[in-house]
């Protein structure tokens, strides 16, 4: 997919508007429009990178992504209660953005991992 077509590239440009949680020299985060948690916010690199495969190659970046994602958990209240960070990747794990991004969840008891309703 170009670039010029992706959904968070565009919201990091402004493009289409988001809800800032907070922002770095080299990622940008939001709030997830269908929250599935109390918290919930997406961190995601300004530099396009499809998934965390690719996001991996970019060692600093990704460093920087989790760092966001921790961070937010403490703006939020949530480092102490405990939170979760997911990086989906592919059809079983339900991804549909393909702009790689990491999912702060907490701000509540969250579900188990795996199995629909498990
Ligand atoms: P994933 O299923 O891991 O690809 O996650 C994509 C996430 O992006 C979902 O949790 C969506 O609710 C969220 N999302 C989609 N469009 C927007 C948007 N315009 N603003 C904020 N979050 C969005
Ligand atoms: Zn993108």
């Amino acid at each position: 997919m170009p670039e010029s077509d992706c959904l968070f590239c565009k919201i990091i440009a402004g493009e289409i508007p988001s809800s800032k949680v907070l922002e770095s020299d080299t990622t940008y985060a939001f709030r997830d429009i269908n929250p599935q948690a109390g918290v919930h916010v997406l961190v995601v690199p300004r530099t396009h990178y499809e998934d965390a495969e690719e996001l991996a190659k970019a060692p600093k970046e990704l460093a920087d992504v989790i760092a966001t994602g921790v961070e937010i958990a403490k703006q939020e209240g949530i480092d102490q209660s405990g939170f979760r960070l997911v990086f989906n990747t592919g059809e079983h794990a339900g991804r549909t953005v393909f702009h790689a991004h990491l999912h702060v969840l907490g701000g509540e008891q969250l579900g188990h991992f795996g199995r629909p309703g498990g």
